[in-house]
């Protein structure tokens, strides 16, 4: 079969159209060649031996904490004070990792002792677009950078215990702007938000999530694939810029019972438009709970020959936007994934505590992890 060797194409001829296309196929094809981060074949190992434990919601935590504006803003000492802004603060939950940054620490603690193998930064919003809301935009290089140190803190503080190894996830959240829909209904073609822009937001999260110490990047909560795309581009880049490539995991959100991301995806095309960025691991998160999400996620697990991570809500939310659903009752259901072959790495997204990570994990133990076809 004949193919071009496009590491070694003359990129002196071609056309104006054609040189500068592969030119840049040479370079993400060169992005597969930069040497993994050292903990990625650990990780690996431990996924052909067992179903890991992902952490569960750090939201769901911290309100249990009833933090005041003074607590989130921090005024009065800490590292906030350098990123001054007079916005309101109160629930700006990833602040807390430069104000509250001993409580961020414990909840991280406690997932891990719970039994997360795999803890994620609470650097969900620690992007320019979302930060812009709070007036924090310079604070989010910081906010990455100190996230992945105090988690890897608490993994460490879990680990001299117990001795298990345990790893940080850099999470990247979805922001609060869709590249692919228009927010106006009166005008379908305007975008709130360009391709280049989430690149660009995405790209400075990574960077500090990398610098401060992360084992994987999670791009997470997917409602938006192009959006994913824009971190998944930045994530490269990053990676290249480091010269170690980070296992990437990437969780969609389906949103509906049509049984598709907001864009309008289907898990099997979720899939197909992320898989050439090889990701770690795929798989879907929050917005369902266990039950509603297990036809998505066994769609998922036919079609994707990588990792696969599940980590549904504790059921769907009641009047008051609180979560019902015992440990038991998620536990219950997220173990039928396990038993039907589904999953690699299970966890828990909104209104899941350290006692639903405890159930799950105690849950799935007997299961053998899913296998990965090639
Ligand atoms: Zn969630």
């Amino acid at each position: 079969m004949f193919f071009i060797d496009i590491m070694n194409f003359p990129f002196g001829g071609g056309c104006d159209t054609c040189a500068p296309r592969l030119r840049q196929g040479a370079q993400a094809m060169q992005l597969f060649t930069i040497p993994r981060h050292p903990r990625h074949a650990q990780i690996e190992t431990l996924l052909r031996e067992r179903i890991l434990i992902l952490d569960g919601a750090m939201g769901t935590q911290i309100q249990s904490l009833g933090l005041a504006e003074e607590d989130y803003a921090g005024h009065g000492g800490g590292c906030a004070c350098a990123h001054h802004t007079d916005h309101p603060q109160k629930g700006n939950n990833d602040l807390l990792i430069l104000t509250q940054p001993k409580a961020v620490e414990d909840i991280h603690f406690a997932f891990a002792m719970a039994g997360a193998d795999i803890v994620e930064t609470n650097t969900f919003s620690s992007t320019f677009i979302a930060q812009a809301d709070y007036g924090l935009e310079k604070a989010v290089f910081d906010l990455n950078y100190k996230g992945a140190q105090i988690a890897r803190a608490a993994m460490d503080r879990a680990t001299e215990i117990d001795g298990k190894p345990r790893f940080v996830a850099g999470a990247v959240g979805p922001t609060n702007r869709t590249a692919s829909m228009s927010p106006d209904v009166n005008d379908p073609g305007y975008r709130a938000v360009s391709f280049d822009e989430l690149r660009r937001a995405y790209g400075e999260q990574i960077r500090g999530l990398v610098a401060g110490g992360s084992d994987l990047i999670l791009i997470e909560t997917i409602f938006d694939t192009l959006n994913a795309k824009a971190a998944i581009f930045a994530a490269l880049e990053a990676f290249a810029e480091a010269g170690q490539r980070l296992p990437l995991m990437i969780s969609g959100t389906i949103t509906d019972a049509s049984g598709r991301t907001l864009s309008g995806q289907t898990p099997t095309a979720f899939w197909h438009s992320v898989a050439h960025s090889r990701p770690f691991t795929v798989g879907l998160n929050c917005a369902l709970g266990a039950a509603a999400m297990r036809p998505h996620m066994a769609e998922m697990a036919g079609v994707a020959n990588t990792f696969t991570c599940a980590y549904p809500n504790a059921g769907l939310p009641n009047a008051f936007g609180q979560y019902d659903e015992t440990p038991d009752q998620t536990a219950t259901q997220v173990a039928e994934f396990a038993r039907d072959g589904l999953v690699n790495i299970v966890g828990g997204c909104c209104g899941t505590t350290p006692d639903h990570i405890a159930a799950i994990a105690e849950a799935v133990a007997s299961f053998p992890p899913r296998v990965v076809q090639a």
